[in-house]
């Protein structure tokens, strides 16, 4: 591997990702707000085979928040994650209308301690689409028991695809 480098005419490249950690005492009031309205759509997730209940919720340029949580079925691929549904229910309803922040928190059924969920990866190329087709990034906000992690959503999947 190292001796192919040497040989690469372009050089070893860096990609550097920024995102920002909040102790979840001091969270500000914007992400506090979109995480509850998380954690409260999370309740609805139908989630019988991993026991996971994730939510998601997405607020929008024109101030609506729109929920999302996940949808399993016994044809595991059949199902969709909670991001996702929330980011395809505000293109359904606000086609127009651009991502301002998403905000997930998950936890395990019957237990009330947030895990922190990072999104998949076919969310992440959802969440990169959405940034490309709004011209303008999105802050990605996940809560975990004692912080939370604020990124940037086009940040979370270098070299997307695109065609
Ligand atoms: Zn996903």
């Amino acid at each position: 591997m190292s001796q192919n480098m040497d040989k690469c005419a372009g050089g070893e490249r860096t990609w550097t990702m920024r995102y920002r950690v909040w102790r979840n005492e001091e969270l500000p009031e914007e992400y506090r707000r979109l995480l509850d309205a998380a954690r409260d759509a999370a309740g609805a997730a139908y989630c019988p085979y991993s026991q996971f209940a994730v939510g998601a919720a997405l607020l929008l340029d024109n101030g609506e928040v729109v929920r999302g949580a996940n949808q399993e079925n016994v044809a595991y691929p059949s199902g969709l994650c909670a991001e996702r549904t929330a980011l395809f229910s505000a293109g359904a309803a606000f086609p127009s209308v651009a991502v301002r922040m998403l905000a997930i928190t998950a936890h395990r059924v019957g237990e009330t301690e947030k895990v922190l969920a990072a999104p998949c990866g076919a969310c992440r190329q959802v969440m990169a689409e959405v940034v490309r087709r709004q011209g303008r990034p999105f802050d990605v906000v996940m809560q975990g028991a004692e912080e939370t992690i604020v990124v940037k959503a086009d940040d979370l999947l270098p070299w997307s695809f695109d065609f």
